[in-house]
């Protein structure tokens, strides 16, 4: 079942651009983000006793290290959005089986909406009910960025700045209800209807009829997420497992017919990098010998598909269709931890969680100008040596982000009635900078008549590409639903703010 081949694959493809090591400042065990496990109790009267005692309960209030229930999240989010209207927003993508809402909280300088040059970036933890690591990880994220930005911490400002982040703490809230603490098992994996939502996505390794069919009994979680890649860019992500301690990148599956390099994508390269940036950044992940039944890894990391093919994985799916490049980080030998080990587990990760965020500014990005001077959308971005099966292309401002390390890359930039643009240039820097090397493409018309230049390469990628998830009008962002709750915090923050 494990990656018997990644050691082979890890020498051949190591990268001459090293992740780079990310300094923290000021650790410490200072979780100044408060829960507000009580709040559906208060009414709007509350007794004077009480309302002097609130600036000593609020800040005794921690982000405990244990696991917390789905409404016990969904307080803490609602908490850290109303404490933190200014860097964060706190949105649903839509519901469970069992009607659970899908939490996401944005993180940024702006964070309801996308700013051009500033790329998007998310986390998903907990697909899998029963690995649970991952929101307890995801919660102390949040309660640490937010934390750091307060507290003026170089690293944090870096980040808000640069960066909007997007966290979905658990993306399978009725598969956790109903997992066991089980360190093996499978008990509580699968959503409310048994469905693994790591197999559930459409597969572009599969016939189109098959990702026909798949679309049409795509769980509800699923769909949520499909629909939430089309309404941002997202330019790099990870998805939080349990069960191994390993950086698994794409692909999951591959062409069965392809005898050498099946599972080998075009951007293999970077996705090496990327996964050893949170290997090497992890206290002990590097080393690939941690857990007794799986491994070992050669740095850590494996390619998904040498490790063991699977059908329908999200970070396929959100590499081929969604052009974000996507982890799967298996971040805890045990899928339940005890939770006396979690104060260690979150020190074991905090530096990679962290460090692997900066990397969405690697490469390169800029936007597509018509011959007119406007910004373009869908026009096909490619790079040489980097031929997507589908090809990546500027988003409704014309933007592109390309995931690239450094070096000199050729570029060819096509779109409808314009001439083809093939320009040459050197990316010379990492991510260390917080931004990506900054390069706009400018078009021109065609003028002689000439036939329009084709905007697919290939007709191979126009099959796999012309499918297309069925839009649904929009209407994933359903709009917080916690009137009450959120009231009765926005009064009890506003009477502290008061009385301190
Ligand atoms: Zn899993």
């Amino acid at each position: 079942m494990h990656g018997e081949n990644t050691q082979l694959h890890a020498e051949r493809l190591q990268p001459s651009f090293e992740p780079a090591t990310f300094v923290l400042r000021g650790n410490s065990a200072n979780h100044c983000a408060a829960m507000q496990p009580t709040a559906h109790s208060h009414s709007a009267v509350m007794s004077s006793t009480l309302l002097l005692l609130l600036p000593l309960i609020i800040p005794a209030l921690m982000l405990e290290f244990r696991y917390h229930s789905n409404s016990e999240i969904e307080q803490y989010l609602v908490q850290v959005n109303t404490s933190n209207p200014d860097i964060t927003h706190l949105y649903s993508i839509g519901k469970s089986v069992k009607g659970q809402q899908l939490w996401v909280l944005a993180l940024g300088v702006s964070p309801r909406r996308h700013t051009v040059g500033i790329p998007e970036f998310k986390y998903v933890a907990n697909m899998h009910g029963n690995e649970v690591l991952g929101r307890v990880l995801l919660l102390q994220l949040i309660d640490e960025l937010v934390r750091g930005f307060r507290n003026n911490e170089t690293w944090a400002l870096h980040l808000l700045n640069s960066t909007r982040i997007h966290i979905l703490p658990t993306m399978n809230p009725d598969g956790f209800d109903a997992a066991d603490t089980n360190c093996i098992y499978s008990q509580g994996r699968f959503n409310y209807h048994g469905v693994d939502l790591n197999r559930g996505f459409p597969d572009a390794f599969a016939s189109l009829q098959n990702q026909q069919i798949n679309e049409e009994k795509m769980e509800p979680e699923v769909r949520a997420v499909v629909d939430w890649l089309q309404t941002e860019t997202f330019v790099l992500s990870a998805n939080i497992h349990g069960g191994a301690l390993v950086a698994s990148y794409p692909y999951d599956n591959g062409n069965p017919n392809q005898l050498v390099g099946a599972g080998i994508s075009p951007d293999n390269e970077v996705l090496v990098y990327l996964a050893k940036v949170y290997s090497y950044n992890h206290t002990s992940m590097y080393r690939g010998d941690i857990c007794v039944d799986s491994g070992p890894f050669q740095d850590g990391i494996t390619n998904g598909f040498q490790w063991y093919p699977l059908q329908g994985g999200m970070q396929d799916y959100n590499y081929v269709w969604a052009q974000c490049l996507e982890l799967t980080l298996e971040l805890s030998c045990c899928k339940f931890p005890p939770a006396d080990e979690l104060p260690a587990l979150w020190m074991d990760n905090r530096k990679a969680l962290l460090a692997y965020i900066q990397q969405v500014h690697l490469g390169v990005k800029g936007r597509v100008f018509d011959g007119s001077g406007v910004p373009v959308q869908d026009a096909v971005v490619e790079v040489k040596g980097h031929q997507n099966m589908c090809p990546f292309r500027s988003n409704q401002y014309g933007e592109y982000y390309r995931l690239l390390l450094p070096g000199t890359y050729t570029f060819e930039v096509r779109y409808p009635d314009h001439e083809v643009l093939t320009e040459t240039f050197n990316i010379p820097y990492g991510p260390d900078r917080y931004t990506a090397l900054k390069h706009d493409f400018l078009l021109q018309r065609i003028t002689t008549g000439a036939a329009t230049p084709p905007a697919e390469p290939t007709q191979a990628n126009l099959t796999t590409c012309n499918y297309k998830v069925n839009q649904r009008g929009g209407g994933a962002m359903t709009g917080p639903r916690w009137s009450v709750l959120m009231m009765g915090l926005s009064l009890l923050i506003m009477l502290r703010s008061l009385i301190i």
